[in-house]
């Protein structure tokens, strides 16, 4: 059963690398088939065509009528050569474009996947799979090669088979008795097939073994690979560097990429012992054949029951037969084996999303007049069976500021998480409009917001395309968002102006402050200009002039748009309309500053009076 389902895996994969490769460049299977023809024609252009050769100069043709053979040959190896080599330089470039399309995909699929799904550790190791199998032994170049590999054998077996013909048809020579009777008998070549067959049977299973243990690597190192990249990663990642040098944790860091090597070299050298034995073996097997050859094909010509012309011939023939059928051996177990690799991919690319998709277009709403409300909204992470929010019920009011307050670890970033559809709520629903916001298009829904998360990322691009997140972008509108977020006296300073590349990946990259980053992040927010600004501890990385700066221009910042302003400065409440206060997950009090305040009990007033004496 397992034999069968390997058989059609094997098959089904062949026609699943055939489509991929039609889809990704159709140019490259008619040049593929035209150039592993030529490549397995030429050398039986020159067998027959010199064993000819061969026949007339024992039998003494004249030099002139040898030449004119001599000179075909020359020249159809000339044509043939060239055209091959035209040929694999064109279906070269094909492949590698193949293999880069491949990569991007893997890349594009990543990037597209729920961000719920990314955080799942066996999300992350289909992806590492993917991508290690096919940037190692299952790229889909080695599938192209091994197509074309198969092509070429198979045409080599027929052209082989026809040469050989001769060799196992009896001369008709009289009545010949003991060995020559024997070897012109046609059975006489049942037992060099039977050799064959056997050398044949013997590489295949060495072929299969090795296979087997190259695959068995791969999946021993894939987690060892994957562990030593995230701590490789902290040796040169600067970021990093300073908490690893302050608090000495190079030695625990190197302790574990050490382990890693270690187990990897291991695994490595059990595969290169695997390699040895299997390629001592098959150098036998090869011996025993061309052994067997030579004897067979010898004996017939001492006899005198083929020509010595054919001696060569036959001799490549037979070499050219096994090593055809042999190919196609090796082949099949290596595609079987392979296609394990390419069916991590293909389970990747397949890899479905689970949020829900919306197909609801977003109404476009004057005043910004966008409803939303949390209902009874529970929640807990995907990895963590503990609830992070349990019965949240709110509203947000259009156009108003909202403060989220709560000690650390109640569950605000949660919030705005869910609200943000990064994750989807355990129980309850959110609405939007009265419609539940699952219902809605993702990209038309995301479009509704502009977030600044306490952990916002920049990237190594320009300070403009930071700010648009897009390449393309109106000058006029990044350099205002700037200035609004404070950063405006910096940009002064910038040698490039907006067009200064930021972090060192890029050329000229500039570095820049954690304050300074934090205001392009709200700049970028203000940029993207959506009806609901979501600030997660925006100035916890400014200094007092910049935070109070912000404070003060935070309503010019916001206008009329709804705003959700999470904060541990309780001081900056006082700038919103409406105040939430989370704790252990619910919300434990709601309303303006002012009314929070007269109950001496709650959380609020306990945060707002440990706060104010520090500031009073
Ligand atoms: P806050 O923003 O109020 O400080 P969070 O919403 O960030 O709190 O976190 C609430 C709880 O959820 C915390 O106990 C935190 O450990 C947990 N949590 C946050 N992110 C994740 C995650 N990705 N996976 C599992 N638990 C998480």
């Amino acid at each position: 059963m397992e034999h069968k389902n390997e058989k059609q895996n094997t098959i089904s994969t062949v026609f699943k690398v055939i489509k991929l490769v039609k889809k990704l460049k159709p140019d490259y299977l008619p040049f593929l088939l035209i150039t592993k023809l030529i490549a397995a024609g030429q050398p039986f252009v020159n067998i027959y065509l010199g064993s000819i050769i061969l026949d007339m100069i024992v039998d003494r043709n004249s030099v002139n009528e040898i030449m004119q053979y001599v000179y075909v040959m020359v020249g159809l190896n000339f044509i043939l050569t060239l055209s091959r080599w035209g040929l694999e330089f064109l279906t070269g470039v094909f492949r590698r474009i193949i293999t880069e399309r491949t990569s991007q995909m893997i890349s594009e699929k990543s990037l597209s996947l729920d961000y719920e799904l990314l955080e799942k550790k066996e999300t992350l190791a289909m992806i590492h799979k993917a991508e290690a199998g096919m940037n190692s032994h299952g790229d889909i170049g080695t599938f192209c090669d091994l197509l074309g590999r198969l092509i070429e054998r198979i045409f080599k077996i027929f052209c082989s088979i026809g040469l050989l013909a001769g060799l196992f048809i009896p001369v008709k020579a009289g009545k010949l008795s003991g060995l020559a009777g024997f070897m012109n008998a046609g059975y006489s070549g049942l037992s060099l097939l039977i050799i064959i067959a056997f050398t044949l049977l013997a590489a295949f299973y060495l072929n299969r073994w090795t296979g087997k243990q190259e695959q068995k690597s791969f999946e021993d190192n894939v987690e060892s690979n994957r562990r030593f990249g995230y701590f490789y990663n902290f040796v040169w990642n600067y970021a990093l560097g300073k908490d690893i040098r302050l608090y000495r944790m190079d030695d625990m860091i190197m302790d574990e990429i050490d382990q890693d090597h270690k187990r990897m070299e291991t695994v490595s050298n059990k595969m290169t012992n695997s390699y040895n034995i299997s390629s001592i073996i098959s150098n036998l097997i090869v011996i025993v054949f061309e052994v067997a050859s030579y004897i067979y094909v010898g004996l017939k010509t001492i006899l005198g029951l083929i020509s010595i012309g054919s001696v060569l011939r036959y001799i490549s023939a037979l070499r050219e037969f096994r090593d055809g059928l042999g190919g196609l051996l090796d082949i099949y177990v290596n595609i079987g084996i392979r296609s394990r690799y390419l069916a991590y991919f293909s389970d990747f690319m397949e890899l479905e999303n689970q949020k829900h998709k919306g197909t609801l277009p977003i109404e476009k709403r004057y005043g910004n007049r966008y409803e939303i409300e949390f209902r009874d909204v529970s929640f807990h992470y995907p990895n963590n069976s503990e609830m992070v929010l349990s019965h949240v019920n709110i509203k947000l009011r259009v156009g108003q500021k909202m403060a989220v307050v709560g000690k650390n670890g109640a569950g605000k970033t949660t919030f705005i998480k869910l609200l943000c559809r990064l994750y989807e709520p355990t129980e309850g629903e959110i609405l939007l409009n009265g419609i539940n916001i699952k219902e809605y298009d993702y990209n038309e829904y995301m479009r509704l917001f502009s977030i600044v998360f306490q952990d916002f990322q920049l990237f190594s691009f320009s300070l403009a395309e930071n700010v648009a997140a897009s390449l393309e972008y109106n000058k006029n509108r990044i350099e205002h968002s700037l200035e609004k977020a404070g950063f405006g006296e910096r940009l002064k300073d910038m040698p490039g102006g907006i067009d200064t590349n930021i972090y060192q990946m890029r050329e000229n990259g500039v570095e820049i402050s954690g304050g300074e980053a934090q205001k392009i992040a709200i700049a970028r927010a203000l940029y993207k200009n959506s009806p609901f600004v979501v600030l997660d501890e925006p100035t916890s990385a400014l200094d007092p002039v910049s935070e109070y700066d912000i404070y003060k221009r935070f309503d010019e910042l916001v206008k009329d748009k709804t705003a959700i302003y999470i904060s541990h400065r309780m001081s900056s409440c006082r700038f919103c309309d409406h105040i939430v206060v989370f704790d252990e997950g619910t919300i434990v009090q709601d309303g303006s500053h002012d009314e929070l305040l007269k109950d001496a009990e709650n959380l609020y007033h306990q945060l707002w009076t440990a706060q104010a004496q520090y500031y009073a």
